[in-house]
């Protein structure tokens, strides 16, 4: 470009030359001075066009064309000055007008100004709000171009320049007012700046129209949903926002918050107006993939003067959000009517409370058509079963279970009732919450108290009728101590009859011997006391095997002699004790015993033989009975641990012996097997785990 720097301060007549360098006037000064009013004029003209225009080039250039008209300007031009990423500055022309006819106009001078046309001096003047002359070479002679800064926001941003000026004190006025309307109107453009950064920014597709419905931003979100970039809308209006979301013109609910329209608001699902603002919900099929559900918001905007100025208008995708909202809504009430139909009462708390029930828990509960609170559901429960309740609750809730069974019980129709209760940890809102399944147990415990009161007493005349088929073996197991006393005390007598001298050893010896019958009188009662006990349910302890099978011979060991039965033993010396219930073992081997002694009475054998063997392998201890009757029969076999299943004659079997037995074995955690030995008889081989 052709720009001539000034050597010297520019000049200018005396008084215009110091006016220019000096900073702008003060208000006062101005006041004091007559003008023309036609410079108030075009200084409202000016001010009436910028506040119309933003950028619009044309409406900008006739404001220079009245600035230079007024000052008496060859031309003028409009710069922004704006900061680099490197720190320095550049000049940018908004606008600038030269005049046609003018002898020299500056040309292209005036609007290639570069920020290093400026020296460093010159730009502290500016700086300091003086202005400065710059000389342009125009095409017959220089030409001085007086630049004016422009402070919008307190910030060097503007420079006017008028060239070839005659600056009168008049002109110079009228020039610093110019330059004040222009900082009011760039301060207006950083604003509205600012506010397209921050609606840019914003996630949310955003746009905004004005009070004559043309799109004034439309920011990148939008963009993005759409498909539609902001130049091809920002600046549209007659209904033009409609296309990118429902492929034609028609009203948006942007356009409707301003001038509301019945028949379009029925459209629109869910469209609320409070005061400023819709909520709605919108179908919008032109929208990329397919269409979408989207959740809208308006609001009108107003200016200072509460003046309606225009509405912004925000959208959120819901289609997934939707679908989700009905699948969930599907698999509730699909989880509902299974739950329904299951006839259990369900409902899931969090710490705070019920989040969930189902019908049957109301009609379990008793309550109907109200909201079921936890405090509720604990008033509910039986006072004595409350705290247990309750203590399950906080273990699933602090996570030291993931799910529990329990038992409790509760008022129902004016009747205590059970339940039981399956409680399983789960999440619900990102919370720890508990699901918890409730089943009216009442007539099943009834039916089981029943069975089991039955199972006791058939235990237990099982066990009477044991003691039954054992009378003759126990009256042998007294009588043989008794007959011994009887022979002592009887030989003493006899002596004294005769009148013999007594001895005192053989005073002493005999005294021994019937303390020693009676001694073993007093375990025959005790076993046999023991035996007929009920106990089951105690607390299992650690007991040796063959103590058992010792204490059961004690009390059947004759019967079997008698019965011409040989007994022989094979007990493991130190063998491991186990888990048990003495008096259940015996129970057990009394049971093995005596079937065995029944199987060989009916057998034709001279040698009838049993065997009693223990031992360990394995971690567990076996007891073995074994006898050489008969045998069991094959398809017999599988049927003798079934409950009532005997080949006895009435009176001699209950056929529940083999069933009791095996039931208690199984509390033992242990096992009971038959089969055939290879003597001929049978073999009933009972295994239990280790006791440690
Ligand atoms: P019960 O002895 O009252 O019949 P159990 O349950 O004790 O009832 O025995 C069921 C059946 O098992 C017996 O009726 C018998 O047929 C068979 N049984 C049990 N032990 C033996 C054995 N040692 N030898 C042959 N058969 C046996």
């Amino acid at each position: 470009m052709e720009l001539l720097k000034p050597e010297k301060t520019p000049s200018l007549p005396d008084t215009v030359g110091e006016r220019v360098r000096s900073a702008r006037p003060c208000g006062s000064d101005r006041h004091t001075r007559e003008h023309d009013p036609a410079f108030f004029r075009v200084l409202g003209e000016i001010a009436q066009i910028l506040n119309q225009s933003s950028h619009e080039q044309d409406q900008l250039n006739k404001v220079l064309s009245l600035v230079a008209g007024a000052t008496c300007s060859q031309g003028a031009a409009l710069y922004k000055k704006s900061l680099t990423n490197g720190g320095g500055c550049r000049l940018e022309l908004m606008a600038n007008w030269l005049e046609q006819h003018s002898h020299s106009p500056p040309s292209a001078c005036l609007v290639g100004l570069q920020s290093t046309d400026i020296s460093p001096s010159q730009w502290k003047r500016l700086e300091q709000g003086e202005s400065t002359t710059l000389c342009f070479q125009g095409r017959e002679a220089r030409v001085e171009g007086l630049v004016t800064p422009l402070f919008p926001d307190n910030q060097l941003s503007g420079l006017l320049i008028p060239a070839g000026m005659q600056p009168t004190p008049a002109t110079m006025d009228f020039l610093w007012s110019v330059a004040r309307v222009f900082e009011l109107w760039m301060g207006k453009l950083n604003l509205e700046k600012r506010l397209t950064d921050v609606i840019n920014f914003a996630p949310t597709p955003t746009f905004v129209m004005n009070a004559d419905e043309v799109i004034t931003d439309w920011n990148r979100a939008t963009e993005e949903m759409t498909g539609w970039k902001a130049e091809r809308i920002v600046g549209k209006g007659n209904y033009e926002n409609g296309i990118p979301f429902y492929d034609e013109r028609r009203p948006t609910v942007s356009n409707l918050i301003m001038y509301p329209d019945k028949l379009w608001e029925s459209t629109y699902p869910e469209f609320q107006r409070a005061g400023d603002e819709i909520h709605s919900i919108a179908y919008c099929p032109a929208l990329p993939g397919g269409g979408a559900f989207l959740s809208c918001k308006t609001m009108k905007l107003y200016d200072t003067g509460n003046r309606l100025v225009g509405a912004i208008h925000t959208v959120r995708d819901i289609t997934l959000e939707r679908e989700m909202k009905k699948s969930l809504h599907r698999s509730e009430s699909m989880y509902r009517a299974i739950s329904d139909f299951a006839s259990v009462g369900i409902m899931v708390f969090d710490g705070a409370g019920i989040v969930y029930y189902n019908e049957r828990l109301a009609t379990f509960m008793g309550i109907h058509e109200q909201e079921i609170s936890l405090t509720d559901f604990l008033d509910w429960i039986h006072s004595e079963d409350r705290m247990q309740i309750e203590t399950h609750v906080n273990a699933l809730l602090q996570g030291h279970h993931a799910n529990l069974r329990f038992e409790f019980r509760a008022a129902h129709k004016c009747c205590l009732r059970s339940y039981r209760a399956l409680a399983q940890l789960m999440e619900y809102d990102d919370r720890p919450a508990i699901h918890l399944i409730l089943d009216d147990v009442t007539e099943q415990k009834e039916v089981a108290r029943k069975a089991r009161l039955n199972e006791l007493r058939l235990y237990h005349e099982d066990r009477l009728i044991a003691l039954g088929a054992m009378a003759a073996g126990i009256a042998h197991e007294l009588n043989q101590p008794l007959n011994t006393i009887r022979v002592v005390t009887d030989g003493f007598l006899y002596g004294r009859e005769q009148c013999w001298e007594l001895v005192p050893e053989e005073l002493f010896d005999g005294l021994a011997m019937v303390s020693r019958q009676i001694e073993r009188m007093t375990k025959v009662i005790q076993n046999i006391r023991n035996f007929a006990r009920e106990d089951r349910g105690a607390a299992l302890e650690e007991v040796n095997a063959n103590r058992a099978i010792e204490n059961t011979f004690s009390m059947i060991g004759h019967q079997l002699e008698a019965h011409g039965i040989r007994v022989e033993k094979d007990l493991t010396v130190g063998l491991p004790p186990i888990k048990a219930n003495l008096n259940r073992l015996e129970q057990v081997i009394m049971n093995l015993v005596v079937n065995a002694r029944q199987a060989l009475d009916a057998c034709q054998r001279t040698d009838k033989r049993l065997w009693i063997k223990t031992g360990s392998n394995n971690g567990s201890v076996y007891i073995e009975v074994s006898d050489n009757a008969t045998g069991i029969p094959d398809d017999c076999l599988i049927k003798i641990f079934d409950p009532f299943f005997t080949t006895k004659e009435v009176g001699m079997g209950t056929g529940l012996g083999l069933s009791i037995s095996q039931s208690i074995v199984a509390e033992f955690k242990g096992r009971i097997e038959a089969f055939n030995n290879d003597r001929g008889g049978a073999s009933f081989l009972v295994t239990v785990p280790r006791g440690m």
